[in-house]
């Protein structure tokens, strides 16, 4: 009895292989091939400097306090932006600081590959921040 029941398992095991294994794969060779990003990943903070007001908007909603903003008022009033900061080793990509900016100033890109051995090295700056913000256009 038990026999015939493992039989039939084998069996139909076989049948499931002889079926897939001449299918193309479905996965990715990564990361020889790409990983694809689709249009609305939450990727890497793009930040347009020029336009960020220092209105700290993003800053305040953010949940786990990963993201920092300093700037000064100039003489012709207008702000100016002197840090920005997040990090990576605590921000969850949730996309709430992109929705609060309100001159949309702050998006996120398609870029994931962050990894690193140097945990100060997953506090990114204006200058990576802008420079991602640079690679979309
Ligand atoms: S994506 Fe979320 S966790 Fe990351 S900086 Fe923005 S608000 Fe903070
Ligand atoms: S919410 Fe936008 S405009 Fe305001 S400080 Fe953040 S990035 Fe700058």
């Amino acid at each position: 009895m038990k026999l015939r029941i493992l039989g039939r398992g084998l069996v139909n095991g076989l049948k499931v292989t002889g079926i897939h294994v001449f299918r193309r794969p479905v996965t990715r060779p990564y990361p020889e091939r790409h990983a694809y990003a689709p249009e609305r990943f939450r990727g890497r903070h793009r930040l347009v400097v020029e336009d960020c007001v220092v209105c700290q908007a993003c800053a305040r909603i953010c949940p786990v306090n990963c993201l920092t903003v300093e700037g000064y008022r100039g003489d012709d009033r207008r702000f100016v932006l002197t840090a920005f900061t997040i990090d990576y080793g605590l921000c969850m990509f949730c996309d709430l600081c992109v929705e609060a900016c309100p001159p949309h100033c702050l998006t996120m890109g398609p870029e994931f590959e962050m990894a690193t051995t140097s945990r100060p090295r997953l506090v990114e700056g204006v200058a990576e921040l802008a420079r991602s913000a640079g690679a979309s256009s």
